[in-house]
């Protein structure tokens, strides 16, 4: 018999597990580069067990994710967030475009039912089993409840940085909202639809920065028509 619950709030309780990461060619294979075989950059976990792990607000390291693009950029967030997964037991096989490959996943699973989720991921990641396994893997989150006199919570809980993501669309999805993508092509944040009216820009100076962008578009090519005339 299932039971309605009411009210409970649910959050991620995201504690990090610590790594180290760096670069160093992956010798187990060779891509044809510039007239040459070399052996890909690939990124490596190392472990430190002088380390400890933190707890991060897993919505603010979504965002973070989310807006690293560069190399630098994504080993730096690596740096400060440890461990990408535990779960998928991925040894030395990370690339910098695989973890572009997981802004498209995270930014796909945002903007859509998670009933639709399966057949989109199949078709999108035909060729990459890894995202297809994630979502099978971290489907099953450990849970934990923790109560007060007045109130009592659910914590989906994370040790690493793909279960926490992954855990905060879920509960974005369990409360309904609905997530669009800025589109100012150098920003691409996303952010939540609060109410019905359209809306295409994370924020006011997106929008602003977008119409100005607009407005010397047009102003350069009235002057390259006068100058024509
Ligand atoms: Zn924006």
């Amino acid at each position: 018999m299932s039971q309605t619950i009411l009210g409970i709030p649910v959050t991620v309780d995201f504690r990090s597990t610590p790594c180290s990461w760096h670069e160093k060619p992956d010798k187990r294979c060779t891509v044809w580069a510039n007239g040459k075989h070399i052996h890909p950059m690939k990124l490596w976990e190392r472990d430190g067990d002088w380390l400890e792990g933190k707890n991060f607000d897993a919505w603010k390291v979504r965002d973070y994710f989310l807006a690293s693009e560069s190399d630098a950029e994504i080993l730096n967030f690596l740096n400060k967030t440890g461990h990408f997964s535990k779960r998928l037991n991925v040894k030395g096989a990370w690339s910098y475009d695989s973890f572009r490959m997981w802004h498209t996943a995270f930014r796909g699973l945002l903007q859509r039912h998670p009933s639709g989720w399966g057949a989109w991921a199949s078709k999108q990641f035909e060729h990459e089993p890894m995202i297809i396994k994630a979502l099978q893997v971290y489907s099953q989150i450990p849970v934990d409840f923790r109560w007060t006199k007045t109130q009592h919570y659910a914590f989906f809980k994370a040790t690493d940085t793909l279960g926490a993501i992954l855990a905060t669309i879920y509960i974005d999805k369990l409360r309904g909202a609905k997530h669009g993508f800025c589109a100012r092509p150098d920003c691409r944040k996303d952010f939540e639809f609060i109410s019905k009216h359209k809306r295409k820009y994370c924020s006011p100076s997106c929008a602003h920065l977008e119409t100005v962008r607009r407005l010397r578009e047009r102003q350069k090519s009235r002057k390259q028509e006068k100058r024509r005339v």
